[in-house]
Order: C-alpha cells, then sequence, then structure tokens
C-alpha cells in the first residue's frame, strides 16, 4: 500500500512535551518502500525530510515546514541462537519498551537496565540511549540504514558507530542516516548490573534473593515510575540537559566550595557533574514560568504544564545554561533534538 499523507497535521500527540505545532505534510513508514516513497516525494516538493520515532527526544520550537515521517515499521526475530549469545533484530518503528520486554519473554539478558524508556527501537542508536549503568553500545551488533544522500542501503557494526554519551556518528550527521533495523547480542546466561542506582537496595528491600533480568526490569520500571514524569500525563523529554564533563581542577574547586557536590570520574582527566544537582543546587527545582517549568521531584527534568510552547521552553532552558554558568562556571548541554 502506498504512502498516507496527511497535510498541516498537528503534532502534539506525536511529541512527548504535547507541544502544539504543525507539519506541513505527514506520513507514517511502515517499510523500507514507504521509505523511499516519502524521500521521492520530499524530493519531488523540495521539502525537508524530518524522521521521526516516538517524539521522546525532541523539542518543536515552531511549525514543522517538513514532510514528517514517522518510523511505524514492526518486526522482531531471533537471527541467530548458540545458546550462550543470541542476536536479536528489531525494525526501526518497534517501541523501545515491549521490545525489551518480548527480549526478557525469550529469556534474554542484557537490555533489563533500558527498561521503560519511552521512543523506538530505531532511535535508540542515535543518541546511545543509556541507562542505571548500560547503554546500547554494550549489547550492540550492528544496525541498518539508508544513506539519504546516495540512498544505499548500509550495514554499520559497532565500531562504525562512533558511540558516545548521548551521542553517535548518526546523531553528529543529522539527516543522513536512515535508520531501519538494529539488531542487540543478549546472553542466554550473563551477569546482571546491579550496582547502579538503588537497584541493588531495591531487590533486597523486596527480598528478591537471587534477581533475574526480569526482576531487575521491574526494579528499574517502578524506580523510573517514582522519579520520572510520565509524558502521558505531564509532557516532557526525560533529561534536558546532559551531565558535562569538566576539567578536574574546576571540579575540585566546586567540590570546595561545595562538598555535597555530585561528580563521577571520567575518562582523560576529567569529571562528570550531575547536571542535576547543579540546577537543584541553584534554586530551579520545582520553578514554574506559565506551563514551562522545572520538575518538581526531578531538576533535570523540563515539563510542559499544558500550553507551553516549544520556544517557552526553549527560552527557560536557556536561562538555566546562564544561571548554571554564571553560579558554577559550567556549561550545561541540551540533550534532545531542538527543532
Ligand atoms: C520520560 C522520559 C525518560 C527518558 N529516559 C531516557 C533515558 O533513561 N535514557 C536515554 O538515553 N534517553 C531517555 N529519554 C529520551 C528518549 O526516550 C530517547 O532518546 C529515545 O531513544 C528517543 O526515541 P524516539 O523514538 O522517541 O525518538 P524521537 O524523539 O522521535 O527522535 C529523536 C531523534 O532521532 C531521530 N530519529 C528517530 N528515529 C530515527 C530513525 N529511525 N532513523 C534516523 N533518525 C531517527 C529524530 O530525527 C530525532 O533527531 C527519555 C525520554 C522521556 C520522555
Amino acid at each position: 500500500m502506498s504512502l498516507l499523507l496527511k497535510e498541516h497535521l498537528s503534532l502534539k500527540p506525536f511529541n512527548t512535551f504535547g507541544v502544539d505545532v504543525c507539519a506541513q505534510l505527514f506520513a507514517e513508514a511502515h517499510d523500507e518502500a514507504h521509505v523511499r516513497e516519502a524521500l521521492a516525494l520530499a524530493a519531488q516538493r523540495a521539502l525537508p525530510l524530518l524522521v521521526i520515532g516516538g517524539g521522546s527526544n525532541l523539542l518543536l520550537t515552531k511549525d514543522v515546514e517538513a514532510l514528517v515521517l514517522r518510523m511505524a515499521s514492526l518486526g522482531r526475530r531471533i537471527l541467530s541462537d548458540d545458546d550462550q549469545r543470541v542476536v536479536v533484530e528489531a525494525e526501526a518503528g518497534e517501541p523501545w519498551h515491549p521490545f525489551v520486554l518480548w527480549t526478557l519473554e525469550q529469556g534474554l539478558v542484557g537490555l533489563e537496565n533500558l527498561s521503560l524508556i519511552p521512543g523506538t527501537v530505531g532511535a535508540a542508536p542515535m543518541q546511545n540511549i543509556g541507562a542505571y549503568g548500560v547503554e546500547i553500545k554494550d549489547v550492540f551488533a550492528g544496525l541498518t540504514a539508508l544513506d539519504r544522500e546516495t540512498g544505499e542501503v548500509r550495514d554499520f557494526a559497532l565500531e562504525d558507530c562512533a558511540f558516545g554519551y548521548r551521542d553517535s556518528l548518526f546523531k553528529q550527521q543529522p539527516g543522513r542516516w536512515l535508520i531501519l533495523r538494529v539488531r542487540f547480542v543478549l546472553q542466554r546466561h550473563s551477569t546482571l548490573h546491579l550496582d547502579y542506582g538503588p537497584i541493588r537496595q531495591r531487590l533486597e528491600a523486596q527480598g528478591v534473593q537471587a534477581p533475574t533480568a526480569l526482576d531487575v526490569s521491574r526494579a528499574v520500571c517502578e524506580i523510573r515510575s517514582e522519579k520520572l514524569p510520565d509524558p502521558a500525563r505531564l509532557g516532557n523529554a526525560g533529561s534536558f540537559f546532559k551531565n558535562p564533563l569538566v576539567a578536574a581542577p574546576l571540579a575540585e574547586r566546586l567540590r570546595a566550595e561545595h562538598p555535597d557536590l555530585v561528580a563521577y570520574p571520567a575518562a582523560n582527566d576529567q569529571v562528570k557533574l550531575a547536571a542535576g544537582w547543579l540546577i537543584e543546587r541553584a534554586g530551579w527545582k520545582g520553578f514554574r514560568d506559565g506551563d514551562a517549568g522545572v520538575h518538581a521531584r526531578q531538576a533535570l527534568v523540563l515539563v510542559n504544564y499544558g500550553q507551553a510552547t516549544g520556544s517557552q521552553l526553549l527560552s527557560l532552558a536557556r536561562r538555566i545554561q546562564a544561571d548554571i554558568t554564571t553560579k558554577f562556571g559550567v556549561t550545561l548541554e541540551i540533550e534532545p533534538n531542538v527543532l
């Protein structure tokens, strides 16, 4: 079936901030043929093509004069299984958390710490999604992407993807690669990652002696639900700022002034600071200006109380960035893709 086009469609249901902007044209791609049709159509109409998944890492600041293509391709499969290492593959439009649950149902270990992250499989490599001490690069087996410049389909191995903290080749070359499907290498028997955040304490408190991957997933879901606002009730895009990497002398100076500074050693003699701690200490937690605000329980999350525009949310983010620079000499980088 050919692509179903909609004109001047509100993107409010398609971004988790719930920002009400319009797409000039909108379509959903259920397979590669749809993707190619959309690319040809956008070129024909001299419109840019904006690919989206679940819209959970986007801040839309104005109407989108483009063909917005939502990836809706579904399918997941086991590609190989040697009773220890199992390679699974999923289409780009598969919703992330149901995919994680499916791998757990197959008895596979590896994605449990990444439970309940919103969005799609195809967007996960874009910023190398991570949570509770695991990033997808740790379980990544490869992906297939369409080069929008040449129309060729190419396979990427781990070493081709330039994965970093909330970063990848695909993020560094915006608009070039359209991810069609992603592969992960999971294990039948493997060590669980329990030591990041309160996962171990939570399981111990529940009397779980020998946790399974499913137990870890449940614990992660509980912790996340307590900590993060549900976008279905309160518009947000998760963490709005990356945790900044700073030079060790600056971190030392800050620790001398603030003994409770939250900081972790990082590569190249750098130190990673907790952006949420900086924002909270600067007094922004719970701040609200109209319908744009900083979440009352999690200072790293900007929220839309209803009618905030993308520009209002961005202007709040800019005020926070300027204040953090003034107070701590630290630059905060915005995590979601601002359009
Ligand atoms: C409550 C909440 C909690 C979150 N927690 C975390 C977390 O713990 N860790 C974390 O890393 N992130 C987190 N996020 C951010 C977000 O969920 C992830 O970045 C997710 O991978 C985005 O997926 P998406 O499908 O919604 O992407 P979208 O927001 O639709 O798109 C994100 C970017 O990827 C591009 N893109 C999307 N699909 C494709 C594709 N198939 N090919 C090429 N480009 C594509 C888009 O153009 C855009 O630039 C959270 C968000 C929310 C709302």
